[in-house]
This record gives C-alpha cells, structure tokens and sequence, in this order.
C-alpha cells in the first residue's frame, strides 16, 4: 500500500488536492470532516456529538475520531493505500494510526504538508464559506479558533514525522495544478 498524510492548516487545500490524488494514484481518500459532516447530515449519534465540537471549530475528542478512523480504513482493506485528509490531527491520533497501520503490516510513507501563510487562509476560507455552506467557514472567530487548535495540538505533527524522515513540506501557493505537480514529485519517490 502507498499510504500519505496531507497535511495542512484549514484551507490549505488538502481537500482539493486530495480529490485529484485519489484518481491519480488510485487510493481511498478519507476525510474525517467529511465522514462528520455525512453523519451530522444524516444525524446519527456520532454527527450529533461531533456537531458541538465542530460548530465551535474545536476537535472532536480523539477517542471518538480515531475509533471512526480507523472504520473507515477497516472498510477498504482491499485498497492500493490511502490518503488520510484531516487525520491525524494530535499525537495521540497519529500514534494510533501507527500502531493501526502496523497490526495490518502497513505503514505510512510520507506526510506532505501544504505551507499557507495564515492571512491567505483566512481569505480562502471565508470564500469557501460563502458556498460551502459550512458555518465554521463563515464566522471569523470560529476560523480563528480552528486555527489555534491547529497551532496548539497539530503543528507539532511536523516534528512527529520529521523524526521518522517522513516530512514533506510543499509550497501551497500557487494553481491548483502547480500546486500538485509539486505533491507528486514527492509522492512519485515514496
Ligand atoms: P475539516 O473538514 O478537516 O476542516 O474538519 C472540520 C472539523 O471536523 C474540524 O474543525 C474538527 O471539528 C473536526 N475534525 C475533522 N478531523 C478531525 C480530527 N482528525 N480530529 C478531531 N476533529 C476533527
């Protein structure tokens, strides 16, 4: 399996480019926002925990996340790989997904990170939000406060897969097919 984390603070891209990469490589992308969002819409017991959580812009508590996770990757076990978006977003998360992947003999091979200057994502977000329909997408403060959970429980992610030698960072600036041209030639080598 080829296994990538696309990694990124909110609205750096990661949903975008993830859509592009699953065809191109032929990999499941799981996107725990989305399978939140999919189960608030549906309103099944877990869409009404996370929704608390998520309307606020706080993380869901990881315990809930990762048994989802974890779910999701059960589903598809016949997969070429996998691109996690959006997941992990603590150390907790990631040793999980570690120690997961490594029960089935898996392992993730690299982390790429979209790098956004904060200013940028604020703008990109609040566009989004005018056809998204997502109310974390559409209130300043709510952005904002994503942003430091991203800062306090995610950032340190970077030092996480660095110490494996499995940090990639790449410029998220740019069209969305430059901005993939560069993720491939990180992925092409993993
Ligand atoms: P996203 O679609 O990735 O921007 O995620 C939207 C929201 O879903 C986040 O602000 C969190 O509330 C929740 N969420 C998504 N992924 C995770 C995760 N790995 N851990 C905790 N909460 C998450």
């Amino acid at each position: 399996m080829k296994n990538i984390v696309l990694f990124g603070p909110p609205g750096s891209g990661k949903g975008t480019q993830a859509e592009v990469l699953k065809d191109k490589y032929n990999l499941v992308h799981i996107s725990t926002g989305d399978v939140f969002r999919y189960n608030i819409k549906n309103e099944t017991p877990l869409g009404k925990l996370a929704k608390s959580y998520m309307d606020d812009g706080n993380l869901v508590p990881d315990e809930v996340t990762i048994d989802m996770l974890k779910a999701e990757v059960e589903k598809n076990m016949d997969a070429n790989g996998f691109i996690f978006d959006g997941f992990p977003r603590t150390e907790s998360q990631a040793e999980s997904l570690d120690a997961f992947l490594s029960d089935k003999g898996e392992t993730i091979n690299g982390m790429v990170a979209l790098e956004v200057a904060e200013d940028l994502l604020v703008e990109r977000l609040l566009n989004r939000g005018l056809t998204s329909g997502r109310t974390d997408d559409q209130d300043v403060s709510k952005i904002r406060n994503r942003f430091n959970e991203y800062q306090t429980k995610t950032a340190v992610l970077q030092d996480y897969y660095d110490a494996q030698n499995k940090y990639f960072g790449v410029d998220g600036v740019g069209s969305i097919e430059e901005i993939t041209d560069r993720i491939c030639l990180i992925i092409d080598k993993l």
